[in-house]
Protein backbone atom coordinates (compact mmCIF):
# COMPACT_ATOMS: atom_id res chain seq x y z
CA UNK A 1 0.00 0.00 0.00
CA UNK A 2 1.56 3.76 -1.15
CA UNK A 3 0.41 6.57 1.07
CA UNK A 4 0.81 9.82 0.92
CA UNK A 5 2.64 11.96 3.86
CA UNK A 6 2.35 15.25 4.44
CA UNK A 7 4.87 17.65 4.09
CA UNK A 8 7.65 18.68 6.33
CA UNK A 9 6.45 15.97 9.10
CA UNK A 10 7.58 17.01 12.64
CA UNK A 11 9.68 14.29 14.21
CA UNK A 12 6.92 13.31 16.86
CA UNK A 13 4.08 13.22 13.96
CA UNK A 14 6.41 11.16 12.01
CA UNK A 15 6.85 8.88 14.87
CA UNK A 16 3.15 8.54 15.74
CA UNK A 17 2.39 7.32 12.69
CA UNK A 18 5.38 4.51 12.41
CA UNK A 19 4.22 3.14 15.12
CA UNK A 20 0.71 2.68 14.10
CA UNK A 21 2.38 1.17 10.95
CA UNK A 22 4.05 -1.59 13.01
CA UNK A 23 1.04 -1.68 15.54
CA UNK A 24 -0.91 -2.88 12.49
CA UNK A 25 2.13 -4.74 11.48
CA UNK A 26 3.49 -3.23 8.33
CA UNK A 27 7.06 -2.66 7.41
CA UNK A 28 7.39 0.77 6.30
CA UNK A 29 9.93 2.30 4.11
CA UNK A 30 10.03 5.71 2.07
CA UNK A 31 10.43 5.91 -1.65
CA UNK A 32 11.74 9.42 -1.66
CA UNK A 33 14.00 11.59 0.20
CA UNK A 34 11.44 14.03 1.58
CA UNK A 35 9.94 11.10 3.05
CA UNK A 36 6.38 11.95 1.45
CA UNK A 37 5.98 8.32 0.22
CA UNK A 38 5.79 6.03 2.19
CA UNK A 39 5.16 2.07 1.08
CA UNK A 40 3.90 -0.32 3.70
CA UNK A 41 4.18 -3.79 3.83
CA UNK A 42 1.89 -6.23 5.35
CA UNK A 43 -2.00 -7.88 6.09
CA UNK A 44 -3.70 -5.40 3.60
CA UNK A 45 -6.61 -5.70 5.67
CA UNK A 46 -9.36 -3.39 4.49
CA UNK A 47 -10.17 -1.79 7.99
CA UNK A 48 -6.72 -0.81 8.30
CA UNK A 49 -7.12 1.71 5.63
CA UNK A 50 -9.86 3.93 7.27
CA UNK A 51 -7.31 3.74 10.46
CA UNK A 52 -4.29 5.25 8.82
CA UNK A 53 -6.57 7.58 6.67
CA UNK A 54 -7.00 8.70 10.27
CA UNK A 55 -3.28 9.29 11.16
CA UNK A 56 -2.43 13.46 11.28
CA UNK A 57 0.83 12.04 9.22
CA UNK A 58 -1.55 10.90 6.26
CA UNK A 59 -2.70 12.95 3.25
CA UNK A 60 -3.99 9.66 1.31
CA UNK A 61 -3.62 6.29 0.36
CA UNK A 62 -2.28 6.16 -3.15
CA UNK A 63 -2.84 2.78 -3.65
CA UNK A 64 -5.25 1.02 -2.12
CA UNK A 65 -3.84 -2.51 -3.93
CA UNK A 66 -5.88 -5.58 -2.37
CA UNK A 67 -7.26 -3.39 0.22
CA UNK A 68 -10.09 -1.43 -2.03
CA UNK A 69 -13.25 -0.08 -1.28
CA UNK A 70 -15.76 -2.77 -2.91
CA UNK A 71 -18.09 0.38 -3.72
CA UNK A 72 -15.60 2.21 -5.95
CA UNK A 73 -15.40 1.79 -9.48
CA UNK A 74 -12.52 -0.27 -10.37
CA UNK A 75 -10.82 0.29 -13.69
CA UNK A 76 -13.36 -0.58 -16.69
CA UNK A 77 -15.72 -1.75 -14.12
CA UNK A 78 -19.26 -1.89 -15.06
CA UNK A 79 -22.37 -0.70 -13.10
CA UNK A 80 -23.65 -3.04 -10.89
CA UNK A 81 -27.57 -3.74 -11.77
CA UNK A 82 -29.84 -4.39 -9.16
CA UNK A 83 -33.40 -6.25 -9.47
CA UNK A 84 -35.84 -5.57 -6.98
CA UNK A 85 -39.36 -7.47 -8.03
CA UNK A 86 -40.06 -6.29 -11.49
CA UNK A 87 -37.71 -3.20 -10.99
CA UNK A 88 -34.30 -2.58 -12.18
CA UNK A 89 -31.86 -0.07 -11.34
CA UNK A 90 -28.25 0.54 -13.15
CA UNK A 91 -26.64 -0.69 -16.11
CA UNK A 92 -29.05 1.23 -18.05
CA UNK A 93 -32.12 0.77 -16.39
CA UNK A 94 -34.39 2.88 -14.45
CA UNK A 95 -37.25 2.08 -12.13
CA UNK A 96 -39.61 4.58 -10.26
CA UNK A 97 -40.42 4.24 -6.83
CA UNK A 98 -43.73 6.12 -5.95
CA UNK A 99 -45.89 6.16 -3.00
CA UNK A 100 -46.71 7.92 0.44
CA UNK A 101 -44.48 9.28 3.03
CA UNK A 102 -45.90 6.82 5.62
CA UNK A 103 -48.14 3.71 5.64
CA UNK A 104 -51.54 5.20 7.04
CA UNK A 105 -54.31 3.28 6.45
CA UNK A 106 -54.75 0.37 3.97
CA UNK A 107 -57.05 1.52 1.61
CA UNK A 108 -55.61 5.00 0.93
CA UNK A 109 -52.47 2.98 0.29
CA UNK A 110 -53.71 0.51 -1.79
CA UNK A 111 -55.39 3.51 -3.63
CA UNK A 112 -51.91 5.06 -3.77
CA UNK A 113 -50.30 2.01 -4.94
CA UNK A 114 -52.47 0.99 -7.85
CA UNK A 115 -52.32 4.78 -9.58
CA UNK A 116 -49.04 4.67 -8.87
CA UNK A 117 -48.97 1.09 -10.66
CA UNK A 118 -50.65 2.05 -13.30
CA UNK A 119 -48.17 5.02 -14.49
CA UNK A 120 -45.21 2.44 -14.27
CA UNK A 121 -43.99 2.24 -10.96
CA UNK A 122 -42.40 -0.86 -10.37
CA UNK A 123 -41.95 -0.43 -6.21
CA UNK A 124 -44.42 0.85 -3.65
CA UNK A 125 -42.66 3.42 -1.29
CA UNK A 126 -44.35 3.72 2.49
CA UNK A 127 -42.58 4.11 6.18
CA UNK A 128 -44.05 2.02 8.53
CA UNK A 129 -41.81 3.30 10.98
CA UNK A 130 -40.57 6.81 10.58
CA UNK A 131 -37.53 8.88 11.22
CA UNK A 132 -39.16 11.93 13.03
CA UNK A 133 -37.13 15.12 13.91
CA UNK A 134 -39.63 15.78 16.60
CA UNK A 135 -40.26 12.59 19.06
CA UNK A 136 -44.03 14.47 19.55
CA UNK A 137 -44.63 14.13 15.46
CA UNK A 138 -46.49 11.39 14.24
CA UNK A 139 -44.37 8.08 14.27
CA UNK A 140 -45.71 5.59 11.44
CA UNK A 141 -48.19 2.77 12.18
CA UNK A 142 -45.04 0.33 12.59
CA UNK A 143 -45.66 -3.36 12.73
CA UNK A 144 -49.53 -2.96 11.29
CA UNK A 145 -47.83 -0.72 9.03
CA UNK A 146 -45.79 -4.06 7.85
CA UNK A 147 -49.08 -5.97 7.30
CA UNK A 148 -50.47 -3.14 5.11
CA UNK A 149 -47.45 -3.24 3.07
CA UNK A 150 -47.54 -7.11 2.42
CA UNK A 151 -51.04 -7.09 1.93
CA UNK A 152 -50.66 -4.41 -1.08
CA UNK A 153 -47.84 -6.24 -2.38
CA UNK A 154 -50.16 -9.48 -2.63
CA UNK A 155 -53.29 -7.28 -3.82
CA UNK A 156 -50.63 -5.15 -6.79
CA UNK A 157 -47.12 -6.78 -7.52
CA UNK A 158 -45.45 -4.25 -6.67
CA UNK A 159 -42.04 -4.33 -4.50
CA UNK A 160 -42.09 -2.70 -1.39
CA UNK A 161 -39.44 -0.26 -0.33
CA UNK A 162 -39.70 0.71 3.60
CA UNK A 163 -37.40 1.80 6.22
CA UNK A 164 -35.62 0.27 8.99
CA UNK A 165 -34.57 2.47 12.17
CA UNK A 166 -33.42 0.16 14.58
CA UNK A 167 -31.55 -3.36 14.69
CA UNK A 168 -34.25 -4.88 16.72
CA UNK A 169 -36.63 -4.67 13.81
CA UNK A 170 -34.35 -5.69 10.88
CA UNK A 171 -35.77 -9.20 10.63
CA UNK A 172 -39.48 -8.45 10.32
CA UNK A 173 -38.95 -5.78 8.08
CA UNK A 174 -36.77 -7.67 5.81
CA UNK A 175 -39.88 -10.27 6.41
CA UNK A 176 -42.05 -7.65 4.09
CA UNK A 177 -39.71 -5.47 2.31
CA UNK A 178 -38.16 -6.36 -1.04
CA UNK A 179 -35.49 -3.09 -0.45
CA UNK A 180 -34.88 -1.80 3.56
CA UNK A 181 -34.29 2.02 3.20
CA UNK A 182 -31.98 3.26 5.24
CA UNK A 183 -32.89 7.12 5.61
CA UNK A 184 -30.80 10.12 5.82
CA UNK A 185 -30.79 10.60 9.54
CA UNK A 186 -29.32 7.06 9.82
CA UNK A 187 -26.73 6.92 7.52
CA UNK A 188 -23.98 6.75 9.50
CA UNK A 189 -25.26 4.47 12.13
CA UNK A 190 -23.00 1.53 11.95
CA UNK A 191 -24.92 -1.35 14.12
CA UNK A 192 -27.74 -0.61 11.67
CA UNK A 193 -25.62 -0.82 8.28
CA UNK A 194 -24.55 -4.24 9.15
CA UNK A 195 -27.50 -5.65 10.25
CA UNK A 196 -29.50 -4.92 7.42
CA UNK A 197 -26.22 -5.91 5.35
CA UNK A 198 -27.09 -9.04 7.30
CA UNK A 199 -30.53 -10.14 5.83
CA UNK A 200 -29.57 -9.82 2.25
CA UNK A 201 -32.28 -7.86 1.07
CA UNK A 202 -31.50 -4.83 -1.79
CA UNK A 203 -30.93 -1.78 0.27
CA UNK A 204 -31.17 1.60 -0.46
CA UNK A 205 -29.04 3.69 1.54
CA UNK A 206 -29.99 7.78 1.43
CA UNK A 207 -27.53 9.98 1.60
CA UNK A 208 -27.07 12.04 5.15
CA UNK A 209 -28.15 15.85 4.94
CA UNK A 210 -24.43 16.78 6.06
CA UNK A 211 -22.43 14.23 4.62
CA UNK A 212 -19.78 13.87 2.37
CA UNK A 213 -19.99 11.45 -1.14
CA UNK A 214 -16.98 9.90 0.94
CA UNK A 215 -18.76 9.34 3.63
CA UNK A 216 -21.50 8.01 1.86
CA UNK A 217 -19.85 5.41 0.05
CA UNK A 218 -18.07 4.11 3.45
CA UNK A 219 -21.48 3.99 4.73
CA UNK A 220 -22.33 1.74 1.67
CA UNK A 221 -19.27 -0.13 2.65
CA UNK A 222 -20.52 -1.28 5.97
CA UNK A 223 -23.15 -3.31 3.92
CA UNK A 224 -21.45 -4.43 1.58
CA UNK A 225 -18.48 -5.85 4.31
CA UNK A 226 -21.72 -7.66 5.99
CA UNK A 227 -21.79 -10.06 2.75
CA UNK A 228 -24.70 -7.69 0.92
CA UNK A 229 -23.94 -6.49 -2.59
CA UNK A 230 -27.21 -5.35 -3.14
CA UNK A 231 -26.77 -1.79 -2.05
CA UNK A 232 -28.46 1.74 -4.26
CA UNK A 233 -27.32 5.00 -3.28
CA UNK A 234 -29.82 7.80 -3.13
CA UNK A 235 -29.54 11.52 -2.99
CA UNK A 236 -32.18 13.43 -1.36
CA UNK A 237 -30.57 17.21 -0.84
CA UNK A 238 -28.41 18.31 1.32
CA UNK A 239 -28.38 21.27 3.94
CA UNK A 240 -27.69 24.72 3.15
CA UNK A 241 -28.87 28.26 4.55
CA UNK A 242 -31.61 28.89 1.76
CA UNK A 243 -34.87 27.79 2.82
CA UNK A 244 -36.85 28.12 -0.65
CA UNK A 245 -36.38 24.67 -0.77
CA UNK A 246 -36.43 22.13 2.26
CA UNK A 247 -32.75 20.92 1.02
CA UNK A 248 -30.50 21.55 -1.99
CA UNK A 249 -30.67 18.58 -4.29
CA UNK A 250 -27.08 18.29 -5.42
CA UNK A 251 -26.97 16.97 -8.75
CA UNK A 252 -23.04 17.11 -9.18
CA UNK A 253 -22.92 14.55 -6.35
CA UNK A 254 -25.18 12.29 -8.87
CA UNK A 255 -22.91 12.39 -11.78
CA UNK A 256 -19.36 12.38 -9.61
CA UNK A 257 -21.07 9.16 -7.85
CA UNK A 258 -21.68 7.55 -11.20
CA UNK A 259 -18.10 8.39 -11.87
CA UNK A 260 -16.82 6.54 -8.65
CA UNK A 261 -19.05 3.74 -7.83
CA UNK A 262 -20.23 1.01 -9.59
CA UNK A 263 -23.61 0.72 -7.66
CA UNK A 264 -27.02 1.99 -8.86
CA UNK A 265 -27.88 5.85 -7.73
CA UNK A 266 -31.45 7.00 -7.42
CA UNK A 267 -32.77 10.10 -6.64
CA UNK A 268 -35.43 11.39 -4.31
CA UNK A 269 -36.27 14.80 -5.51
CA UNK A 270 -39.69 14.98 -2.98
CA UNK A 271 -37.13 15.49 0.16
CA UNK A 272 -34.67 17.79 -1.60
CA UNK A 273 -37.75 19.96 -3.03
CA UNK A 274 -39.88 19.88 0.32
CA UNK A 275 -42.73 21.28 -2.03
CA UNK A 276 -44.50 19.42 -4.89
CA UNK A 277 -44.59 22.81 -7.25
CA UNK A 278 -40.91 21.57 -8.02
CA UNK A 279 -40.53 18.00 -7.82
CA UNK A 280 -41.19 17.29 -11.47
CA UNK A 281 -38.48 19.59 -12.81
CA UNK A 282 -36.33 17.89 -10.19
CA UNK A 283 -37.11 14.56 -11.30
CA UNK A 284 -36.32 15.67 -14.80
CA UNK A 285 -33.14 17.15 -14.49
CA UNK A 286 -32.08 13.63 -12.01
CA UNK A 287 -32.51 11.56 -15.16
CA UNK A 288 -30.91 14.40 -17.49
CA UNK A 289 -27.54 13.71 -15.17
CA UNK A 290 -27.80 9.79 -14.77
CA UNK A 291 -29.87 8.70 -11.84
CA UNK A 292 -30.71 5.06 -12.21
CA UNK A 293 -34.09 5.72 -10.70
CA UNK A 294 -36.61 8.25 -9.05
CA UNK A 295 -38.09 7.74 -5.50
CA UNK A 296 -41.13 10.08 -5.29
CA UNK A 297 -43.57 10.78 -2.33
CA UNK A 298 -47.25 10.14 -3.86
CA UNK A 299 -50.70 10.89 -1.98
CA UNK A 300 -54.34 10.67 -3.52
CA UNK A 301 -55.27 13.12 -0.63
CA UNK A 302 -51.98 15.37 0.44
CA UNK A 303 -53.80 17.82 2.70
CA UNK A 304 -55.02 14.92 5.03
CA UNK A 305 -50.94 13.36 4.61
CA UNK A 306 -49.69 12.46 8.03
CA UNK A 307 -46.49 13.58 7.29
CA UNK A 308 -44.58 15.34 4.50
CA UNK A 309 -47.97 16.43 2.68
CA UNK A 310 -46.51 19.58 1.56
CA UNK A 311 -44.39 17.78 -1.01
CA UNK A 312 -46.12 14.85 -2.04
CA UNK A 313 -47.20 14.81 -5.81
CA UNK A 314 -50.68 13.76 -6.87
CA UNK A 315 -51.08 10.58 -9.35
CA UNK A 316 -51.58 12.84 -11.63
CA UNK A 317 -48.77 14.52 -10.89
CA UNK A 318 -47.01 11.44 -11.09
CA UNK A 319 -48.09 9.85 -13.97
CA UNK A 320 -46.54 12.87 -15.71
CA UNK A 321 -43.36 12.88 -14.45
CA UNK A 322 -43.74 8.84 -15.58
CA UNK A 323 -43.96 9.96 -18.95
CA UNK A 324 -40.80 12.67 -18.49
CA UNK A 325 -38.88 9.44 -17.38
CA UNK A 326 -40.04 6.88 -20.22
CA UNK A 327 -38.91 10.00 -22.89
CA UNK A 328 -35.83 10.91 -21.14
CA UNK A 329 -34.78 7.25 -21.02
CA UNK A 330 -36.01 6.87 -24.81
CA UNK A 331 -33.68 9.90 -25.37
CA UNK A 332 -30.76 8.46 -23.44
CA UNK A 333 -31.03 5.31 -24.99
CA UNK A 334 -32.09 3.25 -21.26
CA UNK A 335 -34.03 0.86 -20.23
CA UNK A 336 -37.46 2.06 -18.07
CA UNK A 337 -38.27 -0.82 -16.32
CA UNK A 338 -41.92 -2.32 -15.92
CA UNK A 339 -42.97 -1.64 -19.39
CA UNK A 340 -46.13 0.31 -18.81
CA UNK A 341 -44.54 4.10 -19.18
CA UNK A 342 -42.30 2.94 -21.57
CA UNK A 343 -45.15 1.34 -23.74
CA UNK A 344 -47.05 5.03 -23.56
CA UNK A 345 -44.00 7.18 -24.08
CA UNK A 346 -43.28 9.53 -27.38
CA UNK A 347 -40.00 11.30 -26.98
CA UNK A 348 -42.54 14.46 -28.37
CA UNK A 349 -43.92 15.43 -25.51
CA UNK A 350 -40.81 15.93 -23.38
CA UNK A 351 -40.11 18.40 -25.88
CA UNK A 352 -43.20 20.07 -26.03
CA UNK A 353 -43.37 20.16 -21.96
CA UNK A 354 -40.07 22.27 -22.13
CA UNK A 355 -41.41 24.38 -24.81
CA UNK A 356 -44.74 25.07 -22.53
CA UNK A 357 -42.55 25.27 -19.52
CA UNK A 358 -40.24 28.34 -21.50
CA UNK A 359 -43.15 30.13 -22.41
CA UNK A 360 -44.47 30.30 -18.77
CA UNK A 361 -41.33 31.43 -17.82
CA UNK A 362 -41.88 34.07 -20.43
CA UNK A 363 -39.68 33.25 -22.80
CA UNK A 364 -40.20 33.17 -27.02
C1 LIG B 1 -38.50 9.31 3.71
O1 LIG B 1 -38.08 8.75 2.68
O2 LIG B 1 -39.69 9.43 4.00
C2 LIG B 1 -37.49 9.97 4.60
C3 LIG B 1 -37.73 10.14 5.88
O3 LIG B 1 -36.40 10.37 3.93
P1 LIG B 1 -35.01 10.97 4.46
O4 LIG B 1 -34.41 9.90 5.32
O5 LIG B 1 -34.25 11.21 3.20
O6 LIG B 1 -35.32 12.23 5.22
MN1 LIG C 1 -41.04 11.61 3.76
Amino acid sequence: MLLRLRKDLSANDLELFLALARELGYQCRFLDASRQIAELAGPERIQDRSRLEDCCAVVSILDPGAARERALRGPKQADTQIEVGGARFGGGSVSLIGGPCAVEEYTRLLEIARAVKASGATCLRGGAFKPRTSPYSYQGTRRAGLEMLAKVREETGLAIVTECLDPRDAEAIAEVADMIQIGARNMDNAALLTEVGRTKKPVLLKRGFMSTLRELLLAAEYVLDAGNEQVILCERGIRSFDSSTRNVLDLGAVAALKRSTHLPVVVDPSHAAGRRDLVRDLARASLAVGADGLLIEVHSAPAEALSDGAQAVSPEEFAQIAQDAAGLCALFGRQLAGGLAARAANPQPVSKDVQRTKRARGAP
